[in-house]
């Protein structure tokens, strides 16, 4: 056949590159069961642990008996209920915005808000580690995509100098998703003044875990302005699903009226938006953030004396660096012998030659999970 999708698949495979579903058969945790066996995981993205918390379950299963289980319709033909329109205000008065929207994925809301905002004759401004999502989104505007330096605030600036377009619009991920640091966004602010250019956030991986009360990286930055577009999921940190995007009255009404993924779609179902209300109450604990954060400091400790080098990261993402995408499949192999769950990330999701293991932190860890996945990674340094 000529699309050759089995030679294709061939290279995949012969690249180290292809990749294999494990099947869950136990909520996310810390502790899972996987294909019949245990095992302590730091692969999720649950950085709060709440996805699975019993108040969360109890208020969906509640919110599942009063207002059903399908939305039924799209927002704008009835399908929009006061646990969404409850959850809009809550989100936007917790950031701080003046008006929120609900999107049913983070991944539709990077499409619709993208779209929506530029068209052919505009200009994206976006950080080269960008989630996929948003350079989708890019490409589908057919705005003029213009990929900067990773955090290069002063290439970022060369190239808005240049540009001409009506629109320009920066994109960047908070925390970005496979390196878990952080971009400059006080200095990106400060540039997109310079050059009238809106700045969009995209806080998957920092809502919920950064800033005080979980409120998310522009708290944690300190930042305010009415060029900021605003975005959160809520199957991460939050342990829920879909997605809020925060903005001005006027970016929020206009998004509302012509962002195609928010428009042509089943609203999400409220039961969902009630346990996202229940997250917000959880997440405001600033007691979880604090554990996580003596986490991530005792295994960034444990980790000095191996061999592998974790990427600099403040944030529960905490990389570590192998290179080859072969030889990162072995190490998370042998962990996975050791009772012990972690990803390997390969291209395309990151760069060529920066395979690495993506341990990820959750508040419902222990210092004692910590420790053991440290000690098990000292003793495979040992084997090899
Ligand atoms: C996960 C993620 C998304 C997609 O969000 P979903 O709600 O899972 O669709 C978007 N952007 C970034 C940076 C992400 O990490």
């Amino acid at each position: 056949m000529a699309w050759e999708l089995e030679s294709r698949l061939a290279e995949i495979r012969r690249a180290g590159l292809q990749r294999r579903r494990r099947t869950l058969s136990s909520a996310q945790g810390p502790l899972i069961r996987v294909e019949g066996r245990e095992y302590l995981s730091f692969c999720s993205n649950d950085y709060l642990g709440l996805a699975a918390h019993p108040a969360m379950a109890e208020a969906a299963c509640r919110a599942a008996l009063e207002a059903g289980v399908g939305a039924g319709a799209s927002h704008l033909v009835l399908g929009h209920h006061d646990l969404h329109e409850l959850l809009e205000q809550r989100f936007a008065a917790l950031t701080g915005f003046p008006r929120a929207l609900l999107f049913s994925a983070g991944y539709m809301a990077n499409l619709g808000v993208i779209t929506a905002l530029l068209g052919r004759h505009d200009a994206i401004f976006a950080d080269r580690l960008n989630h996929a999502s948003l350079n989708d989104a890019a490409l589908l505007s057919r705005a003029d995509l213009q990929r900067f330096r990773h955090t290069d605030v002063a290439h970022l600036e060369e190239l808005l100098s240049r540009s001409s377009a009506p629109r320009k619009l920066v994109v960047t991920d908070g925390v970005f998703s496979m390196d878990g640091d952080m971009a400059p966004l006080a200095d990106m602010l400060a540039v997109c003044e310079r050059h009238d250019a809106l700045l969009f956030v995209d806080d998957a991986h920092g809502f919920g875990v950064l800033g005080e009360g979980g409120k998310g990286i522009l708290q944690h930055f300190g930042l305010q302005s009415d060029r900021l577009v605003y975005l959160a999921t809520l199957g991460k940190a939050v342990g829920s699903f879909g997605a809020l995007v925060a903005g001005s009255e006027t970016v929020i009404e206009y998004l509302l009226q012509t962002a195609h993924t928010y428009i042509y779609t089943t609203a999400l179902p409220p039961l969902l938006a009630q346990a996202s209300l229940t997250a917000l109450d959880l997440l405001a604990d600033d007691g979880l953030r604090q554990h996580l954060q003596q986490l991530i400091g005792q295994l960034r400790a444990g980790m000095q004396g191996l061999p592998w080098q974790l990427l600099p990261s403040a944030t529960p993402i905490q990389p570590l660096l192998v290179g080859e995408s072969l030889a990162a499949v072995e190490l998370a192999d042998a962990l996975r012998e050791h009772g012990i769950m972690v990803p390997a990330i390969r291209p395309p999701t990151v760069p060529q030659g920066s395979a690495r293991l993506r341990i990820s932190l959750s508040a419902a860890h222990t210092a004692d999970d910590v420790d053991r996945l440290l000690q098990v990674l000292a003793h495979l340094a040992r084997e090899l």
